[in-house]
């Protein structure tokens, strides 16, 4: 029998005591800032994806910095999926373009390509499709169409460390691929980010920006210096990452490949005791490429998803939305006439609990109490 007190998490941090010795090694040092631990941590990154990798303090600093290293800004669209983190949002707006949002596929749940086609104006400079839930969807067809329109392509992968399309790792193919390490994606810092092209100009431009702008600095902070004199070219942030971060996220990059089975293995678990259920649709993902992030499941025809929640909270289970639609919020208001597919949907998404220190007998468990939950006929008027 389940303790009453142990809940189970949405999702966490997964630190084993490597992470704790490394982080104290940078503390006994008593150099905090960027310096050679970024540089091993870019490096090892690097080799990770086969191409150049630049760290940010956050995923949303990352996309902030790829757009405007990519000269989108002022007078600029980007297209964006309806389904996404608000930090995708802001990271446009952050570089001074519009965020166009389109509506989604409902079984990949990415970006439609229909909707993108509906969307594209004189003005659209970049697409940034979300890797959502870890699955990278129709991805060929976005960049076969952003091609033909001269197009840049701003991934946010946020949800996607390690998953690939074709056996290729997503981040060392496409133009530039953001990714997060926040405390609760695939792999953390703390918080970070980072961002990995071909293009060398991005790099270069990318490095300067994270530092104030200050030209050409970051190999003097690797050395353990800093330019006093330089030249500034062009707006930059304070995004850089900490040898704090880059040292906890070292670890866990060594640790991925658990965390990566762990996932896996997990989701499979939640798939096969879903495959039986009549209202339960779980979306048909391939686990040999995707590493998920976060495992969501559609319940047919719900109507009361709070009460629902609350129903598996009284037994001590955490769920999530992901997400609210991006159209909702003030800010970033559009009809949602435009979102056939999300208004379908979105409110008969659920996330369930998914890190790498569930075990399968807490998989049993959510879905013996969802199964329970969903008997109660009210949560569907
Ligand atoms: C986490 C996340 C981000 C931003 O990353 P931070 O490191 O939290 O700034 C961006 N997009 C999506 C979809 C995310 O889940």
């Amino acid at each position: 029998m389940r303790g009453k007190k142990k809940i189970i998490r949405l999702s966490k941090s997964c630190l084993s005591t490597l992470e704790k010795v490394s982080v104290k090694k940078v503390l006994d040092k008593e150099f905090l800032g960027m310096g050679p631990e970024v540089q091993k941590f870019e490096k090892e990154l690097s080799r990770f994806f086969k191409r150049d990798v630049v760290c940010f303090n956050s995923g949303t600093a990352a996309l902030h910095v790829a757009l405007q290293s990519a000269e989108v800004g002022l007078k600029d669209e980007v297209l964006v999926p309806s389904l996404t983190y608000i930090a995708s949002l802001q990271a446009i707006s952050a570089a001074g373009a519009k965020p166009v949002i389109c509506d989604i596929d409902d079984e990949s749940l990415q970006i439609s390509l229909d909707s993108v086609k509906k969307n594209i104006t004189k003005k659209t400079k970049a697409i940034m499709p979300v890797h959502f839930s870890g699955s990278v969807g129709n991805i060929h067809q976005i960049y076969a169409f952003a091609k033909k329109k001269r197009l840049r392509v701003i991934e946010d992968a946020a949800h996607a460390f390690g998953s690939k399309y074709k056996n290729k790792k997503i981040g060392s193919i496409g133009d530039v691929t953001c990714f997060s390490f926040d405390g609760i994606k695939n792999i953390t810092t703390g918080e970070g980010g980072c961002l990995v092209t071909k293009d060398t100009k991005i790099i270069k431009i990318a490095k300067d920006i994270r530092l104030l702008g200050v030209s050409n600095d970051t190999n003097n902070r690797y050395s353990g210096h800093r330019s006093w004199v330089s030249d500034v070219y062009r707006q930059g942030w304070r995004y850089h990452m900490s040898d704090i971060n880059a040292s906890i996220g070292r670890i866990q990059l060594k640790r991925f490949n658990y965390f990566s089975k762990k996932r896996k293995f997990l989701c499979k678990h939640y798939d096969k005791i879903f495959s039986k259920h009549p209202l339960i649709h779980t979306f048909n993902r391939d686990y040999n490429q995707e590493v998920p992030h976060i495992y969501v499941i559609r319940i047919k025809n719900l109507k009361k998803r709070s009460h629902l929640r609350s129903d598996l909270l009284i037994n001590n289970i955490q769920t999530g939305i992901h997400y609210q639609p991006g159209y909702k919020y003030t800010k970033f208001k559009r009809s949602k006439k435009l979102f056939p597919n999300t208004e379908k949907i979105y409110k008969e998404l659920l996330t369930l609990p998914l890190h790498p220190d569930l075990s399968v007998s807490d998989i049993k468990f959510i879905c013996k109490k969802i199964n329970e939950a969903l008997e109660n006929l009210q949560l569907f008027k």
